[in-house]
């Protein structure tokens, strides 16, 4: 029989992941702070939680994905949180991004209530959850990562093993890294060519025709060409994940100074009120800070 599920944050990615969990026939419960999230799920069959606490007494597995670690601690331990309903027989997902420091932390305050812990966050946007094919980097015991393989892959394509908890967060943030480079480097390139006078189709024909060329420019042509930026990933959690890169790169020694210097790139748009369009509105910050 399959496990009941409990799944808090109703999100972007949240929604869509939770919908294929039941599409795929788990019994699902529902948890979001702001509850007409829930609606569309409720009228697919999954029941409704009042709080994170009644989610928790009523599921096996319990699934997070809410923006960071603030979100997780309040649905944790804040009032009528999940985590006095954690004991044995019971296992805590988390598929948000987080840093791995937390995640360790987490995994340690979470070890004397007997619970499972898998840490899971995912590589992929709003389209790959809707169709159930995201990419899941996935640490924890590599045993209890098997047995929940197949709920995973109900909104996913692989899971990845990457070690122990803390190292799904880990590759999380190695991936995130190439990502806000390959985004920013992208959007630096054609705002460079474009005060040079090159025109942008131009520009694209030659990114594309050439080794250069791969699905994440292909997948935002369209943002740059309409300079309209409709959120996938949020340009606010591209800087959240970049400032937990930095930290966690203050503590392993590893030079990263292209994640420095990206992150002021970004947090400028997030000052600039730009935080909630997609992540490739990084384009819009150069062309703030061009002549
Ligand atoms: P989102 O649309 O902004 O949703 C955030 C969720 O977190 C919402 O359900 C929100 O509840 C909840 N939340 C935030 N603060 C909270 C708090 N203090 N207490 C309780 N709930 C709180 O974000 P998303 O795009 O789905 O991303 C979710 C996670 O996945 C993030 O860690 C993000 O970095 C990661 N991620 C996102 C993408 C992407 O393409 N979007 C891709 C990979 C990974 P409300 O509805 O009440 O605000």
């Amino acid at each position: 029989m399959l496990p009941s599920v409990g799944f808090m944050g109703l999100g972007i990615m949240g929604s869509a992941m939770a919908a294929n969990v039941l599409n795929a026939g788990y019994p699902l419960t529902v948890y979001n702070r702001t509850p007409e999230k829930a609606g569309n799920l409720a009228r697919q069959g999954a029941a409704v939680a009042p709080t994170p606490l009644a989610l928790a007494e009523a599921s096996q597995v319990i699934i997070l994905m809410v923006t960071g670690p603030e979100a997780l601690e309040e649905l944790l331990w804040g009032p009528e949180g999940a985590g006095v309903a954690l004991r044995p027989g019971k296992t805590l997902i988390n598929m948000s991004s987080v840093s791995p420091r937390y995640t360790k932390e987490l995994a340690v305050k979470l070890d004397p209530t007997g619970a499972g812990f898998i840490d899971a966050p995912v590589s992929g946007t709003k389209k790959p959850a809707q169709e159930g094919t995201l990419l899941i980097l996935a640490g924890g015991l590599a045993g209890q990562v098997e047995a929940f393989s197949p709920l995973l892959l109900t909104m996913s394509k692989k899971v990845i093993y990457c070690g122990e908890a803390g190292q799904g967060s880990m590759m999380k943030m190695t991936i995130n890294l190439l990502l806000g480079v390959m985004m920013a480097g992208l959007a630096e390139a054609l705002n460079f060519g474009r005060l040079g006078g090159l025109g942008l189709e131009a520009m694209l024909d030659a990114v594309f025709s050439g080794p250069l060329n791969c699905g994440l420019f292909q997948m935002k042509a369209d943002m740059f060409r309409e300079q309209d930026y409709p959120v996938n990933f949020p340009l606010k959690h591209m800087t959240k994940d970049l400032k937990f890169l930095v930290d966690t790169a203050f503590d392993t020694g590893a030079p990263v100074p292209q994640g420095h210097a990206i992150l002021q790139i970004f947090r400028q748009g997030v000052g600039r009120r730009w935080g909630d369009l997609d992540f490739a509105a990084v384009a819009r910050v150069l062309e703030y800070l061009s002549p």
